[in-house]
Formats: structure tokens, C-alpha cells, sequence
């Protein structure tokens, strides 16, 4: 099988690691290596962070307007949506999204640059009152500078512009670093930039792993990191940017419970549940991972959730019928096998999946079946370790007061979901509730105006919608005595 070969984006040229290292990007799906992408050395990361200094400090992004960073964004968008079958096919080939998942995304990720080109136009300063006669007061915003934006492998592209779009909204100079399992969609996207006509420097992409990506939070030339990942790395780099005190906003881990009350609509409910933590065979940080379920309704829904879940479809993720594909890569379906083991040793009860599908078909490619354990309790480790992987734990509950203390009982807040037909505990819930964001009768909404980010160990800061302009720029207070 012939492989494809990438270069990084630095400065607007495209180039190789200065030492040549490659390393391969893997279909899960096969276990082929189909392409090789430059393994950048820190020479590498800091002609990346110097390109964008210059790109802020003096080159003509430093003069536009943001009418024209607005007029960018857009055509940015437009090329999104003219390119969408090749970013779609890239996504799947490099971490095994379902194609039926990601055929679509290109009008959401499209619609996040026109929404934050409408930001850029907006008013984004104060007029202020003064005690001084004659005393002009005002706010401006302006840009941090040049922004290291780190992400994951999840979900590589719209978590890259959940970034990407507020930076340059406001102003700012980035340099991106994807995940090492799925750094092509995002050199792709680097390509779009350069065709919208973003000037060489604004945007930078350097590919490589775990070094690459401390060496560039690390550099001193960065004045913000932009951060979405797991919660052991958050905390590493909220050491770092505090070490010169670089802006920070961390979207991390989750733990999320999926509340089942007695009065809910428990048909849509297991959908619901379903939905929650087997999409993206359940690598989202959202996903509805701890089930609660109340001890009315419990083996009703039990039953029928665990056979809904036996009959999801795993297959080919290009195959649009497929319902759950691959893990996206080795390390990651190990982590998931480890948890399911885990979880027996622990005493939890297997109620349906724990392991790989028997279809010869499927047997290169990393598949883990849905999986539901029962007779959960909430200190177990399944209850309380992120598995990023298809696996639900049910837990029991007896009343309002027992949901909300096992939901928060947690280190991680980033959602929580909530299915009941009563209007005032579906208030009184969603005020308890310790999480970044709160669906009932529904789960797993996200869009460019809803804030979206977490609570306790889940992060700081919020992506999306008008608080993300805030994470991407500093307050100027100006006194003009006139
Ligand atoms: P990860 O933390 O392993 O890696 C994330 C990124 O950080 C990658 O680009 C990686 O190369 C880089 N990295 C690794 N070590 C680093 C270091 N020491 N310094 C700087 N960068 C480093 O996470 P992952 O496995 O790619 O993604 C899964 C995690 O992301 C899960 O925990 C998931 O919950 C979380 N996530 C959170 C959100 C959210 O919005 N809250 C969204 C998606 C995923």
C-alpha cells in the first residue's frame, strides 16, 4: 500500500523536521500506516513560535483590521465546506470516526468561523463612568499575542476551532500542535488557512507528540496555551503557565453522569443514554460514562439498554451503516481492555459486550464492543477513572438527594445529564448539578454559542460563543483626561 507524506506549516512554508524524523499516522480501522508526518524538534517548535511573534508583532496581520479578520474567517469557512469530503475521509482514515459522524461536520465547523467573524465585528469594548471631570474612560480588548494551541485526537478538528477561530478572531498569532494520532486532518486544515489568504506566520502547525507539545507550552515566547486533553496533562501544563504566568484555559476530562428519574420517558431515555456514551465508540469528553438509573425503573431499563446496546452495529467506519467504530488507536483499546478487566475484578457485573467482536472481518482493526456493566458502585475505579472508550457503568439511586450526591461525587464536572417529565426537578437538579453543562431529555448538544467547558477537574476557562473572545484577549483600561 503506498503511504503519503506531510510537511509541517512554519511560517508559511512547508516544511520537513530539521532532523527528517517522520513518525507514521496508523488506520485503526487496518493497522496500515498510511502517511508519515515530520516529528518536529524543538528547533522546529521555535522557528514555529518566532514566526508567529513576527507575524504579531510586525508583519501585516499586526495592521488588519477586524473587518478583514472577519472578511478571512469567512472564506476560511467557505473552503471548510468545499473541502469537506477530503476532511471527512481524513478523519476517518486516521482515527476511525464513522463517516456518518463526520459527513456532516463541515457546515458546523464552517458556521464556527462565520460566527466568530460576526464576533470579530462586534463591540467588544466598555465606555465607563468616570469621578473625574472631562475624564474619558474606556476598555479595549486586545489580543494575548501568540497562542500554543494543543489538541486531541477525539475529535481533532472541531476542537481545533473551537480554538483557532477566537484567536484569530481577536487578533492573535498560533501555533497548533494536533495529536500525534491524528495530525493530518490538521495540516490539511493548515493548507485551507494559507488558500483564505491568512498572512505566513498567523498560523503554524507542528506536528510530533508528547515532547513536541511541553517543548511549545514550555516556550517563553507563548503568551497563552490553549489546551484540550487529559487531565493528568492539564495539570502538567497549568505548571508550566505558571511558571512566567502565561493565560491558560484547559478543556479536559470527564466523568458524566446520565441521571434516569422514575417519570422519565424511558424509551427516549435509552436512547438518550445510548446516544451519550457510545457515540465516537464513546472517546468524547462528554460522554454519559455513569448511568444512574433509580431503583423504580431500574431492571426496566437495564433490560431494555442492554438490548439496545447488543444490537448497535459495529463495522467499517466508512460503511455510512455502521453505528460504532474502532478505538482510535493501540494504546487507547489497551487502556479500554485494562478498565473492563478492572471492572470485573472490582465486582462489577457484565451485563453486555467487554471485549471484541467475533466477525473475522473486523479482526484487524482495534474494536471493543459496547459495554454495559451493572451493580456498580460509585467508588469503584469503572466509576470513577476516565475509560474514553464504549463502556457505561450503571449505579443505582433511591431519591433526588442520593442522584445528585453520587453525580457530584466526583473529581471531574464537565456535564451532566438528566431525564425526568418533571419541570421543578429538572430545575432543581440542574441547579445542583456540579458540571460545566447540563442537558435534560437530551445529551451531547454542543454549537458555536453555547459555552462549553468544565467545572472542578474538568478545566478552566470556556470554549464557544461570546466567553470564548474573553479566553483570547486582555482588558486595556484607558483614561483620557481631555
Ligand atoms: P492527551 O492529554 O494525551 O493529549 C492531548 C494533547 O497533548 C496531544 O496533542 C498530546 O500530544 C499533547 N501532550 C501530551 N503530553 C504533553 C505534555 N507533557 N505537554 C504538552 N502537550 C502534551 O489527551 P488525548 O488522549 O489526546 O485526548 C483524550 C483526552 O482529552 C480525554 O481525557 C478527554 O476527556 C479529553 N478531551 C476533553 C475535551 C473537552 O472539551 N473538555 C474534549 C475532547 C477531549
Amino acid at each position: 500500500m503506498s503511504t503519503e507524506t506531510y510537511a509541517m506549516l512554519i511560517d508559511g512554508k512547508w516544511r520537513d523536521a530539521s532532523d527528517g524524523a517522520t513518525f507514521p499516522s496508523v488506520n485503526p480501522f487496518d493497522g496500515q500506516a498510511w502517511a508519515h508526518v515530520p516529528d518536529a524538534t524543538p528547533q522546529d517548535i521555535d522557528d514555529a513560535v518566532t514566526a508567529a511573534r513576527r507575524a504579531f508583532e510586525d508583519g501585516p496581520w499586526a495592521r488588519t483590521t477586524p473587518l478583514q479578520r472577519a472578511t478571512l474567517l469567512r472564506r476560511f469557512g467557505d473552503l471548510i465546506k468545499d473541502n469537506a469530503d477530503e476532511l471527512a475521509r481524513i478523519q476517518v482514515r486516521e482515527n476511525g470516526k464513522l463517516i456518518r459522524e463526520v459527513a456532516s461536520q463541515a457546515t458546523a465547523l464552517a458556521n464556527h468561523c462565520y460566527f466568530f467573524a460576526g464576533v470579530a465585528e462586534s463591540p467588544l469594548g466598555e465606555t465607563l463612568a468616570s469621578s473625574v471631570p472631562n475624564m474619558q474612560v474606556f476598555t479595549v480588548r486586545e489580543p494575548i499575542g501568540v497562542v500554543a494551541a494543543i489538541t486531541p485526537w477525539n475529535s481533532p478538528l472541531a476542537l481545533l476551532l473551537w480554538k483557532l477561530c477566537p484567536a484569530l478572531a481577536a487578533g492573535n498569532t498560533v501555533v497548533i500542535k494536533p495529536s500525534e494520532i491524528t495530525p493530518v486532518s490538521t495540516l490539511v486544515l493548515g493548507r485551507l488557512i494559507q488558500e483564505a489568504g491568512f498572512p505566513d506566520g498567523v498560523v503554524n502547525v507542528v506536528t510530533g507528540a508528547g515532547p513536541a507539545g511541553a517543548a511549545l507550552a514550555g516556550h517563553h515566547g507563548v503568551d497563552k496555551i490553549a489546551f484540550t486533553g487529559s487531565t493528568a496533562v492539564g495539570k502538567k501544563i497549568a505548571v508550566t503557565a505558571a511558571e512566567r504566568l502565561a493565560r491558560v484555559s484547559l478543556e479536559l476530562g470527564g466523568k458524566s453522569p446520565n441521571i434516569v428519574f422514575p417519570d422519565a420517558d424511558l424509551p427516549n431515555a435509552v436512547n438518550g443514554v445510548i446516544a451519550g456514551i457510545f457515540a465516537a465508540t464513546g472517546q468524547t469528553c462528554m460522554a454519559g460514562s455513569r448511568v444512574l438509573v433509580h431503583e423504580d425503573v431500574h431492571d426496566e431499563f437495564v433490560a431494555a439498554l442492554v438490548e439496545k446496546t447488543a444490537k448497535i452495529k459495529i463495522g467499517d467506519p466508512l460503511d455510512p451503516e455502521t453505528e460504532l467504530g474502532t478505538v482510535a488507536c493501540q494504546a487507547q483499546y489497551d487502556k479500554v481492555l485494562h478498565y473492563i478487566e478492572v471492572a470485573k475484578a472490582d465486582g462489577a457485573h457484565l451485563a453486555t459486550g467487554g471485549g471484541r467482536p467475533d466477525d473475522p472481518a473486523l479482526a484487524k482493526g482495534l474494536f471493543v464492543r459496547p459495554t454495559v456493566f451493572t451493580g456498580v458502585t460509585n467508588d469503584m475505579r469503572i466509576a470513577r477513572e476516565e475509560v474514553f472508550g464504549p463502556v457505561a457503568v450503571v449505579i443505582g439511586f433511591t431519591d433526588e438527594d442520593d442522584a445528585v450526591r453520587i453525580a457530584n461525587d466526583t473529581s471531574f464536572g464537565l456535564a451532566a445529564g438528566v431525564w425526568t417529565r418533571d419541570l421543578a426537578r429538572a430545575h432543581r437538579m440542574t441547579r445542583r448539578l456540579r458540571a460545566g453543562s447540563v442537558w435534560v431529555n437530551n445529551y451531547r448538544k454542543t454549537n458555536y454559542v453555547a459555552p462549553f467547558g468544565g467545572f472542578k477537574e474538568s478545566g478552566i476557562g470556556r470554549e464557544n460563543g461570546f466567553h470564548a473572545i474573553e479566553e483570547y484577549t486582555e482588558v486595556k483600561t484607558v483614561w483620557i483626561d481631555t
